[in-house]
C-alpha cells in the first residue's frame, strides 16, 4: 500500500540528480514525501483505530503524527519554513489542532503544514473507503469526487479505449478523477480560442494549460510521452514554467506543496 509514496520518492530522487529543472526544490520535496509516507504508515499501522472521516474526531491522532515532518522541515527546510516548523514544534497542541481544523473546513494552498499532513490522512481515508465529512466545499466535476479538493495537476495517460479524456489529481487526497481534455479545470471554459498552452523544449512532457476567461492555469503531464513520470513530482520539478505563467498574468489553480 506504500507503492504510491515509494513511486513519488523514487521519482523525486531521480529528478533531484538532473541538471535542468528545480533541483533544490525537488530535493526538499523528496524529504517531505518521506515524512508524508511515515505519517501515512503511522495511520495504517495504528491498531484499534478506524478514522472517522471527520477530522474533528481524528485530530488528536493526525496531530500527533506531525512531529517527524516538523522536525525534518526544521532541520532541512528553506529558511522561512524551517523557522515556522520550529515554532509549530513549540506551539500548544490545541492551537495546532485548531489550525488543522480550519484547513479541513476551508483549505488554503498557502497553509503548508496543514496541507502536508492532511494529504496522507485524506489519502488513507479514500483508500479505505471512508467518506470525508465536516467540509463545506463546492461540488461539481472540477473538484475531487472523493473529498471536494481542487486539482493540483492534470495528466494524460494512454487508455485502452481512447476516450480523449485526461485526469485531474487532487491536491488534498491525491486521488485522481477523469476530466474532459479541452476544458478549463478552474472555470469550465470550453471554447478552444480561450484555452492556451505553453510548452518548453526543456520539459518535453509537461505543458502549461491556461485559460483566458478566468486567467488561471494548471500544469499538464503527458504520460504518453514519458510513462515513468510521476505527475505530482514532475509538476513541481518544472517550476520554471510557473514563472512563465505568472509573468503572463495567470494564477495557479492550486499552489503545490513547496508554494509554487
Ligand atoms: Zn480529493
Ligand atoms: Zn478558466
Amino acid at each position: 500500500m506504500s507503492t504510491f509514496w515509494d513511486k513519488q520518492i523514487e521519482r523525486a530522487d531521480l529528478l533531484a540528480g538532473e541538471s535542468s529543472g528545480s533541483k533544490d526544490l525537488v530535493k526538499f520535496y523528496a524529504q517531505l514525501l518521506r515524512a508524508q509516507k511515515e505519517i501515512y504508515e503511522s495511520f495504517r499501522g495504528r491498531t484499534h483505530w478506524t478514522p472517522s472521516g471527520d477530522l474533528e474526531n481524528d485530530v488528536t491522532v493526525v496531530q500527533s503524527s506531525m512531529s517527524g515532518l516538523l522536525q525534518r522541515v526544521a532541520r532541512n527546510g528553506p529558511e522561512p519554513l524551517a523557522e515556522e516548523a520550529q515554532a509549530l514544534l513549540n506551539t500548544e497542541s490545541h492551537t495546532l489542532a485548531q489550525e488543522l481544523l480550519n484547513y479541513w473546513a476551508n483549505p488554503s494552498d498557502t497553509q503548508f503544514f496543514a496541507k502536508s499532513v492532511i494529504q496522507p490522512y485524506a489519502r488513507w481515508l479514500t483508500e479505505t473507503g471512508i467518506t470525508l465529512s465536516g467540509r463545506e466545499l463546492a461540488g461539481g466535476e472540477r473538484t475531487c469526487p472523493f473529498c471536494g479538493g481542487k486539482p493540483q495537476v492534470s495528466f494524460l495517460q494512454s487508455r485502452e479505449a481512447e476516450s480523449g479524456n485526461r485526469d485531474l489529481l487532487c491536491a488534498t487526497c491525491l486521488s485522481s478523477w477523469e476530466f474532459r481534455r479541452v476544458v478549463c479545470a478552474n472555470c469550465g471554459e470550453e471554447r478552444p480560442a480561450k484555452l492556451g498552452y505553453f510548452h518548453s523544449p526543456e520539459f518535453d512532457h509537461i505543458r502549461i494549460e491556461a485559460c483566458d476567461t478566468c486567467k488561471h492555469y494548471i500544469k499538464g503531464i503527458d504520460l504518453t510521452r514519458l510513462g515513468l513520470a510521476a505527475p505530482l513530482v514532475d509538476e513541481l520539478y518544472a517550476a520554471p514554467l510557473d514563472l512563465w505563467a505568472r509573468e503572463h498574468g495567470y494564477t495557479k489553480i492550486e499552489l503545490n506543496l513547496v508554494g509554487i
